[in-house]
């Protein structure tokens, strides 16, 4: 195939005159089409919106990769090892996050970001200025800018250069055919004018998110999240949920979503919880903490839309300010003028309309656990130092950033059904794939974004590849990973 949208009345035709792969969705997706075109294998990528390159998670994400084991990470002296990735997933979901898909992504999660590095060209580096909760280690890789639009604006340059890669958009997957054998023989595609097309293959990944943006099944699966904000792409309509369902995929945690604490109000930007990491604190309306704000940033946000008013400031300094400038969100928030400034407690209480009195005593609390002078009522212990000097604020909503439950995958980012049976041909990663948090919330840890989505997408493309050099007879190499 060539060129961008094929006749949209041509029919069914057999596999062998289609592509070797379709993939719906240029998220994560992107990095699939990329792996299996680089192996020989052509591939059409669908997208159904128009906006995807601003539009979609990928693009909104903090561009955080974990990789366990890194070349990064072995230059920076840090100790690392998919066991340990694996450990640390274990700890925050409390053991309830899928164990086969735990170890698949640890370990792939170092090849994947040396293959996007060498490969892709994207040029990602370890995070060392600061550690996420829950990564034992610094494991998050990233971009100069931390942001996810820089690094789909760089997939996307990638793919349509790529000879082998065909990028219709706006072109939405509505199903997938299958034959007798329950194996998949079409990507069914429907275009904006609503002419529909099957488009012929034996192989179709399901990168389309999960279900965010569709109210009523959140309402259903995610109700303590409802309320709040939602902060993700508006794609996100659970279409591989439905189209999975109806070919008999098992699907799993479908309660679990990543949340975030720190949307500025009045800006929509997203504050980061690096200011958290660095010694910030996440007050109240009532100007007190409610709890350990190390824990995670998924879990504070139904914390947070469970306070009074569902909202709160977070209080920083003038040396956090500048911690957090290598990240675009922070810099979009200051330049949107959310924050406010105050030389003490009692200015920062006019400033924000927090009660002076308990705004004040919760900032000298803070200040004297982060001195080490008495343990936290609320059990936080990591503290780099206390804020001092300048005040800053800005106030903080939560939102729901994407949905982490979905159609179930084997080690191979392949959909099963609930006997643990492959759907031939059919492949699911990222939103549309359950993920690695366990249920609710809590057990989000940074990076279990991206990686499914990423990771799946990779394994994927090399098991289409694998597949594919396996008909062709038994001289291809098989992918190194
Ligand atoms: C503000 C923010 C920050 C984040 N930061 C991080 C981070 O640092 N690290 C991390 O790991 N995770 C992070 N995440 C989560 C991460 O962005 C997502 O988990 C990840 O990008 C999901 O990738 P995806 O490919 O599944 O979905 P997307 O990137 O949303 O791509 C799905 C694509 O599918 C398209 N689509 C939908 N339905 C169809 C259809 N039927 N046919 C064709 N196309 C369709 C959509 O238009 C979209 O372009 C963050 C999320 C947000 C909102």
């Amino acid at each position: 195939m060539t060129g961008t949208v094929r006749d949209a009345m041509a029919g069914p035709a057999p596999a062998e005159d289609g592509p070797d792969l379709v993939v719906a969705g240029a998220g994560g997706g992107l990095a699939g089409a990329l792996r299996a075109a680089e192996q020989g294998l052509s591939v059409v990528v669908v997208e159904a919106s128009e906006h995807f390159r601003r539009g979609n998670n990928t693009s909104m994400s903090t561009a955080m990769f974990p990789g366990a084991g890194s070349r990064w990470q072995a230059e920076a002296g840090v100790g690392d090892s998919a066991e340990r990735f694996v450990d640390d997933i274990m700890a925050k979901t409390g053991g309830r996050a899928d164990p086969r898909l735990a170890r698949t992504l640890a370990g792939v999660s170092a090849p994947l970001v040396e293959w996007l590095a060498d490969s892709v060209e994207l040029p990602l580096s370890l995070v060392t200025d600061f550690n996420y909760p829950g990564h034992a280690v610094p494991r998050c890789h990233s971009v100069p800018g931390r942001h996810g639009s820089s690094v789909l604006d760089h997939l996307v340059r990638r793919v349509r250069e790529h000879p082998l890669i065909d990028l219709l958009v706006p072109a939405r997957l509505v199903d997938v055919a299958t034959g007798p054998d329950g194996a998949v023989r079409a990507a069914v595609v429907r275009y904006p004018d609503g002419g529909e097309e099957e488009i012929p293959t034996r192989a179709v990944l399901l990168a389309t998110n999960g279900f965010g943006a569709d109210r009523e099944l959140v309402g259903r699966h995610l109700p303590e999240i409802a309320g709040a904000l939602y902060q993700g792409g508006d794609q996100s309509l659970g279409d591989a949920l439905r189209i999975g369902e109806r070919l008999g995929a098992a699907t799993g945690f479908l309660d679990a979503y990543q949340g975030h604490g720190a949307i500025a109000a009045n800006a929509g930007t997203l504050v980061g919880w690096a200011t958290i990491i660095h010694g910030a604190v996440l007050v109240d309306l009532g100007g007190r903490r409610f709890g350990d704000e190390t824990r995670g940033y998924s879990e504070y946000a139904a914390e947070l839309a469970a306070r009074p008013g569902g909202t709160g400031w977070i209080v920083l300094d003038e040396v956090i300010f500048e911690q957090c400038q290598p990240f675009q969100d922070f810099r979009d928030t200051v330049e949107s003028g959310v924050l406010v400034w105050a030389d003490d407690a009692a200015g920062l209480a006019e400033a924000t309309g927090l009660p002076a009195a308990a705004l004040a005593a919760e900032l000298a609390d803070a200040a004297a656990v982060a001195r080490g002078e008495r343990p936290d009522e609320h059990g936080r212990a990591n503290w780099e130092r206390p804020l001092s000097g300048r005040y800053a604020a800005v106030r903080v909503l939560p939102a729901l950033f994407h949905t982490q439950g979905g159609l179930m995958v084997d080690e191979h980012a392949a959909v099963v059904d609930p006997g643990d049976r492959r759907i031939p041909g059919l492949y699911a990663a990222g939103g549309a794939a359950a993920g690695v948090s366990g249920h609710g919330a809590a057990g989000y840890l940074p990076g279990n974004g991206l990686l499914p989505a990423f990771g799946l997408a990779y394994l994927a493309a090399d098991d289409v590849a694998r597949r594919a050099a396996g008909r062709a007879g038994p001289a291809a190499p098989a992918p190194v990973h």
